[in-house]
């Protein structure tokens, strides 16, 4: 940085530099990873107040060569900036309908997380219910999670699109619901099956004042809309204990169970299918 006329002038940010320089590799080889098929889909329980597994939500993971594993808070939000988020989430899509194929006839509804700028695009209806049927799953046990993020422009194309989602039979969660930009109002316009309380409110339960007048607030918005819930992020038993207190809703958390690999999971439940 130099001083030009008192004010301070930022010339060159090295800082900058190499977070660009860092983005731009992690592009090049996101699109690598992407055509050589090296991401691995995760799933973690959505467990009911007596811990049955009702939903797992697919959570992505990308194995680095040399990074190690890399989390998608840190690469979702790159691929985003580009065209790269509709390939790895129509990626994402095909993968989970082949394990929906396998667990329906058990029940167990599988959530999948849906990016704005992928839920955007003009086919993303046709195309998606396109699949369903390559893959012979019902539109039923999907959950479609979408963030409010997407309220913020074309309101009526996302009332349109939704519309067509649920009369197809898939169910729509508002992920992270509460820490958007969006008014309750909204909710009333948007045809929608869930709400996903973010980890941000269920994380200092029950102790915090504030966060267990908010969750309540939205437990009891929930109810009279009819809405079925999903409290992510619950860690310790004071915490499920409180949410099963007052409302009958799903867990989804590390004290139920941590995200682990989609296969390690289908053993497992194919094992108690058979027993
Ligand atoms: P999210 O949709 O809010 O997903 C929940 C995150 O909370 C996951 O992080 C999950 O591992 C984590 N989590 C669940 N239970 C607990 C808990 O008890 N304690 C703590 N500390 N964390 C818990 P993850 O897997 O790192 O994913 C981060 C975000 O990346 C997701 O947040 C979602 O926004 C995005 N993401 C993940 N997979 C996909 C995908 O396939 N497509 C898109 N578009 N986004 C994805
Ligand atoms: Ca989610
Ligand atoms: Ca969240
Ligand atoms: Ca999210």
């Amino acid at each position: 940085a130099k001083q030009a006329g008192g004010r301070q002038l930022v010339v060159f940010d090295p800082v900058m530099a190499t977070n660009f320089q860092q983005t731009f590799e992690l592009e090049n080889e996101l699109l690598h990873a992407l055509q050589t098929q090296a991401f691995e889909l995760y799933l973690q329980p959505q467990v009911d107040a007596q811990a049955q597994v009702r939903a797992a939500e697919v959570l992505l993971r990308w194995p680095h060569p040399t990074k190690g594993m890399i989390s998608p808070a840190l690469f979702i939000p790159i691929a985003e900036k580009s065209h790269l988020i509709v390939d790895l989430g129509w990626w994402v899509v095909e993968e989970s309908l082949k394990i929906a194929q396998q667990i329906q006839n058990r029940q167990i509804m599988l959530a999948i997380n849906i990016s704005a700028r992928h839920f955007r695009q003009q086919n993303f209806v046709s195309h998606l219910f396109y699949l369903l049927n390559q893959y012979q799953v019902e539109a039923q046990y999907i959950t479609l999670e979408i963030t409010e993020s997407l309220v913020i422009d074309d309101i009526q194309d996302l009332v349109t699109k939704m519309q067509a989602l649920k009369a197809l039979g898939f169910h729509l969660s508002i992920d992270d619901f509460g820490t958007g930009y969006s008014s309750l109002a909204y909710l009333k316009r948007l045809p929608i099956h869930e709400l996903k309380i973010d980890r941000s409110f269920i994380k200092d339960l029950p102790a915090d004042k504030d966060a267990a007048a908010l969750v309540e607030a939205i437990l009891a918005v929930a109810d009279k809309m009819q809405l079925r819930v999903v409290a992510e992020g619950v860690e310790t038993q004071e915490q499920a204990d409180f949410l099963n207190q007052r409302a009958q809703l799903l867990h989804q958390g590390y004290f139920f169970a941590r995200p682990q690999s989609a296969q390690v999971w289908l053993k497992t439940w194919q094992s108690s299918m058979q027993g």
